[in-house]
Formats: C-alpha cells, structure tokens, sequence
C-alpha cells in the first residue's frame, strides 16, 4: 500500500488572512456584472461547500486514516449559515456568476439543504436568468431526497461513482457502501428531472482503471455524461503519487478501441472536461449514443481559462482548488460589513488573483504557497 502523509498541522486554522482592509485601500470597487482577475479570467462559477463531513471515506479524499471519530470537523457554528450563503451568493452574482454548485464532503447530509436551494433559486443574474444550480454528491442519499431538491429548484446532478463492480466501489468508498444504492440514486434523479445527469468517476491507476470499459458501456446511450477525472493532488492527506494518475489520453485509447470515440466542441469557455462523442459507422456524432468527457486536471491543465471560485464550508474564499489560504468573508459578514463593503472585498480579492497551480505543478516544492501545504478537498469542495 502506498505510504500516507499524515498531516501534523491543522491547514484550516493555519490559513492566512489576507488583511482586506489594506486591499480596500486603495479604491472601493463596485459590481459591474464581470470581473476579470490578473490574468483576464472572468468571475463566473461559484463552489460552495456546505459541510466537511461525509458518510465516505474515499482513500484520494478523506482517508479513513486520517478522518477518523476524532478528526476535528467544524463546529455548527462556524459554518455559513443558509442566509449568510444567500447574500454572499447574491453578492457574488452581482459581479458575473451564472452558475452555483453545492458541494462538500457530502452535500446531501447538511441539514435542510432545500431550504438553501430555494433561496439560491430566488436569484438573478446580471442579465435577469435564473441561476444555474446544481449540486456535486456520493449518490447515497439521492433516492431519498431527488424529488425534494428538484422541487426545491435544483436544475441538474453530479453523481461520483468510480465503478461498477460492488467489490470495487465498496473497497473505493471504503465504508463498505452497495453500489445498488447509486445506482438508484442515479435513476431517481433521472426520473426527477435531474438532468442531464453527470457521473465523475476518479481513475487510479492499479485501483480502477479495469472499470473504466463497463462504466463506458453502461451509461453509453442513456443520457446521462461519464467524466474521467485524473486522480489529482489534492490536500495532504491522500500519499498522492504521479504513478497512480492514468492520463486521460490513455482512457481516450482505451474507450475508442471498443467503441469509436470523436472529439466534440467545448461547450463553454471555462469547461473542465475534454468532451469525446460516440461515433457513428459513417464517424459521424452519434447523439444518441451520447458522449464522454476526461478531466485531465494533472496531465492537461486548464488554469488559463479557469473561471472558478470557491466558497469554503466556513465561509472562505479560495481562488484556486490547491490553495494553502484563503479569504475570510465570514468575519466581514459577520463583523456587520454592508453589502458594499463586502461586493468591494470580493471585487479586489479576485482581481488580485494570479493562481495557476496546475501550470505550475511540477516546478512547485511543498513549502512554496500552493506547494503540498493545502486544505483538504472535503472542506474546500470539489
Ligand atoms: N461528496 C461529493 C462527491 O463525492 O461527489 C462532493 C464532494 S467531492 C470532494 C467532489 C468531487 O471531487 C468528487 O467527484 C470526487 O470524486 C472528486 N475528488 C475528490 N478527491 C479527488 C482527487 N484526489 N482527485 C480527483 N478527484 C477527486
Ligand atoms: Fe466523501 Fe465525496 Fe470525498 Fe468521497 S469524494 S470522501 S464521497 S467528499
Ligand atoms: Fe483553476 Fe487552480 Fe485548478 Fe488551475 S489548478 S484549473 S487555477 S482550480
């Protein structure tokens, strides 16, 4: 097995603080509706992770090693609540965000998590749509609660899920859970109106690539859109290694030897996923065989169109997934910061913003800010 890295520090109560009032300075910025940072990559999708716990114990996440009964999670207190998450999103939406996804740890698990939906739902952006909610999660309440979230306002679902072989997922969750669950997670929120549904599933070299063919040929042509993610190197707690990172071109090979694969347009500027179309006999797109996407976050990055803040379950923000500290917006909230004060803080943190860590990965030490000092996914969100 591979070696972990034990962390010896706490990164969340260790995170620096920039001191905002000197970034308010200078001028006060008011929302314009975009809002570009240093290197003219425009504020558009908001993460916010509305807990750090989760009913799994993903080895590439919250090792059980590590996030065991006496792991020191957030107190009840210390996470935004529903209200303060709807200013700051409205705020945020001012300066350009369209799109909101709920994450954590285990999104589904926060309390009422409806009520939040509901109020999300309630807003506009710049030019007056509905925001575009959605939310990323294990699946293992999705049965339960579909109808509700959709009801609620949710417009779509991210499900990870990284096989189909119950022996396998049971060993990747690592609290024996039955992929069945899923599965019918899965096709409740299909038959929700959920969709169109995305299924992640993290690929780890030696652990769950021998899946990658019977995920491909079980959602091929049911609508729902499989995403490859590389296993990356986040947090400090998963003993990462480049060894067990399967590029996505390898993925891509394998795929399209079965079933002939063709490379489709972004969807959108700032897409994560490559996307890849099922081919027809004539190597024309066959739609209703649908497509596949890969995340080649390690082997590919995309940081020069990254366009993602993240809104962490205690209220920071953090510019970039591998960052080592973040910005305090509770403490401006809470401290009695007017609508405007808090608009400006966002307008300087993110025009201030020059991360690219995945540009820069192999030429990063673990001391340096966005080196190996990082929080974990489970707090930061997905
Ligand atoms: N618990 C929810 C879930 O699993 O969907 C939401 C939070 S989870 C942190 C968000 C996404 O991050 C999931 O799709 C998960 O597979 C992915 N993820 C977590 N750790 C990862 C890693 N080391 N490399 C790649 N993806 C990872
Ligand atoms: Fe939980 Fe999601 Fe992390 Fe797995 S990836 S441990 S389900 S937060
Ligand atoms: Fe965005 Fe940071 Fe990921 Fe680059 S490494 S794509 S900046 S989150």
């Amino acid at each position: 097995m591979a070696e972990r890295i034990i962390p010896l520090t706490d990164h969340r109560s260790r995170t620096l603080q920039p001191p905002l009032a000197a970034l308010e300075a200078a001028t006060r910025m008011s929302a314009t509706g975009f809002l570009g940072d240093t290197l003219g990559r425009p504020l558009h999708d908001l993460r916010i992770s509305v807990t750090d716990r989760c009913n799994f114990r993903c080895s590439y996440c919250m090792p059980k090693e590590v996030f065991d009964k006496d792991y020191p999670y957030l107190p009840h207190g210390s996470l935004l609540t529903f209200e303060e998450i709807t200013r700051l999103a409205r705020l945020f939406v001012g300066h350009g965000v369209r799109k909101v996804r709920l994450t954590g740890g285990e999104p589904l698990l926060r309390k009422n998590i409806e009520i939040l939906i509901e109020q999300l739902a309630q807003l506009r952006t710049v030019d007056g749509a509905p925001l575009d909610i959605t939310l990323t999660t294990n699946g293992s309440l999705l049965a339960r609660k579909a109808e509700a979230l959709r009801a609620a306002g949710l417009q779509r679902v991210t499900v990870s899920l990284d096989g189909l072989d119950d022996t396998v997922f049971r060993k990747m969750n690592d609290v024996d859970f039955p992929v069945e669950q899923v599965l019918e997670g899965i096709a409740a929120a299909k038959a929700a109106g959920l969709g169109p549904i995305k299924v992640n599933m993290v690929v780890k070299r030696g652990t769950n690539e021998h899946e990658i063919l019977a995920m491909a040929r079980h959602f091929k042509g049911t609508g729902v859109v499989l995403r490859f993610i590389e296993y990356m190197d986040v947090g400090a707690t998963n003993g990462w290694r480049m060894d067990e990172v399967l590029p996505s071109s390898e993925v891509i090979k394998l795929i399209h030897a079965d079933m002939p694969l063709m490379q489709l347009e972004p969807s959108s500027a700032g897409e994560t996923a490559a996307r890849w179309g099922y081919a027809d006999a004539q190597g024309r797109h066959d739609r209703d065989a649908g497509e596949i996407g890969v995340i080649s976050s390690v082997t590919q990055a995309f940081c020069h169109d990254c366009n993602r803040a993240r809104l962490s379950t205690e209220g920071k923000l953090y510019l970039c997934l591998f960052a080592s500290s973040g910005y305090d917006l509770r403490e401006l909230v809470r401290g009695g910061a007017s609508d405007a004060d808090v608009t400006s803080a966002i307008g300087h943190i993110w025009s201030g913003r020059a991360d690219r860590y995945s540009e820069l990965r192999s030429t990063l030490s673990p001391d340096t800010p966005g080196g190996t000092r990082r929080v974990e996914m489970s707090y930061i969100g997905g």
